[in-house]
């Protein structure tokens, strides 16, 4: 790991814009299940099915009662090792934004002020009529008063949380996601298998890239640099070989 992780490091330090693309990976050493690994998400498929606008359409009380729960297990966690270094690596000035397919709101908690949310976020929730905004705490008091679908307080019309599902098109982030990566000249991929379209074609919009993920990826072939291993471990150790290439750790480096 050791050329791989200094590549990742020179790379990342000779870049003019780095982004970094963070999947569901990056947040299972803060106890959240990610997808397609075992014991993962995709496993559960009525779950799958659940996050669906076909089911909050057509089943609104199975999408409440089930669906929120699940998605409730997303919030109220805290970050961990990966989320801190790539906090670090923007504070540094080497990183221009994260984006992440994750809801979790994870990057932001450790401290990331550039985070683009390609699949939304558990912050608010809105109504599938007039688009109003609530807070997604309305949604919670909504169903546990008993109120299924919650509605919306000022139409009526029924409420969705800011969750991009199956059947739904992209947050509006997914756009700047396309603009920064067109400018980028370096993508680090950590913990994403890269798998779900239109996510997994961002890196083919970046000339270099490198991933650190558990298991192999598709991309791992087009990549120049791959690191097999725990994020929190690895982006941790990537921090302190960039802070010795940079000479300054303890200071901001400003491009
Ligand atoms: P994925 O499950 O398809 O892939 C995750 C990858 O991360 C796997 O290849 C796995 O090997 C790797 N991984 C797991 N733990 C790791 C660790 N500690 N260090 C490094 N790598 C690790 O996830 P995806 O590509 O993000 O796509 C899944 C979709 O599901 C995304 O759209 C995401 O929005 C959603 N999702 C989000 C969350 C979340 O918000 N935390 C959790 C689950 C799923």
């Amino acid at each position: 790991m050791d050329e791989a992780l200094r590549k990742i490091a020179r790379m990342l330090v000779e870049s003019l814009h780095a982004v970094a693309l963070t999947g569901a990976g990056v947040s299972t050493e803060s106890g959240l299940p990610d997808f397609r690994s075992r014991g993962g998400l995709w496993q559960d498929q009525d779950a799958v099915r659940l996050l669906s606008l076909e089911v909050l359409y057509g089943d609104p009380l199975r999408f409440y009662s089930r669906g929120l729960h699940l998605l409730r297990t997303f919030r109220g966690r805290s970050p961990n090792a990966a989320h801190r270094a790539l906090a670090r690596l923007e504070e540094m000035g080497l990183l221009k934004c994260v984006i992440t397919q994750n809801i979790d709101g994870l990057h932001q908690a450790a401290g990331s002020q550039n985070v683009l949310e390609i699949h939304g976020h558990l912050r608010t929730a809105s109504c599938l009529v007039c688009r109003r905004v609530f807070p997604f705490d309305f949604l919670e008091e909504s169903v546990s008063a008993g109120r299924i679908p919650p509605e919306c307080p000022a139409c009526g019309g029924t409420m969705r949380p800011d969750v991009v599902f199956f059947g739904d098109p992209m947050a509006p982030d997914f756009e700047r996601a396309v603009e920064e990566c067109s400018r980028s000249d370096f993508m680090l991929v950590v913990g994403s298998s890269l798998q779900v379209a239109p996510a997994a074609y961002l890196p083919g919009l970046v000339p270099r890239i490198a991933i650190v993920n558990l298991e192999p990826t598709a991309y791992d072939d087009a990549a120049e640099a791959v690191i097999h291993g725990k994020a929190g471990t690895v982006l941790t150790e990537l921090v302190r070989v960039v802070e010795e290439l940079a000479g300054r750790p303890e200071t901001t480096t400003e491009r």
